[in-house]
């Protein structure tokens, strides 16, 4: 099998995860690939598994829904999340440290890592200019993190 590595031959899943550049849950990835001829749920769920197997694609826990990788492919199936509780932006962040920490903290316990999947929740850098959103994160936290600034 030599087939070009271009989207079409990735298959009409992966094509809208990437042109949605934003997670999306299974059922709206039906939606977007319907005129293709996919009507099946199982369809999408299996294309959906094979990509996160082959580290193409994404699955964000908390949001049930999954994000086209935003690097080629990782070798490994580790990604780190930024969710913006205001906006809901997702970004895929990098951090080769964080996942080798995790990796090692995890291993170190005897523990054999298939994947990992960790989302950090807060403003995004659009957000965190907005003073509403800046004011409905710290009644979220319950204005803890000013007892830290002695
Ligand atoms: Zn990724
Ligand atoms: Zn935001």
């Amino acid at each position: 099998m030599t087939r070009p590595r271009t989207l079409a031959a990735r298959g009409p899943v992966y094509g809208a995860l990437r042109s949605a550049g934003a997670p999306m849950t299974a059922y709206q990835i039906l939606d977007a690939v319907r005129d293709q001829g996919i009507t099946a749920p199982p369809t999408v769920y299996r294309a959906l598994n094979r990509l996160v197997d082959e580290g193409l694609a994404h699955r964000v826990e908390s949001l049930n829904a999954y994000v086209a990788c935003i690097h080629s492919r990782h070798g490994d199936s580790a990604a780190i999340f930024s969710i913006c509780e205001n906006c809901g932006t997702v970004a895929e962040l990098e951090s080769a440290d964080a996942v080798a920490g995790l990796r090692e903290a995890a291993t170190g316990r005897g523990f054999r890592v298939e994947r990992m999947t960790a989302e950090v929740r807060g403003l995004c850098g659009v957000c965190v200019e907005d003073p509403k959103a800046l004011a409905a994160s710290e009644a979220r936290n319950g204005h803890d993190g000013h007892d830290h600034d002695h």
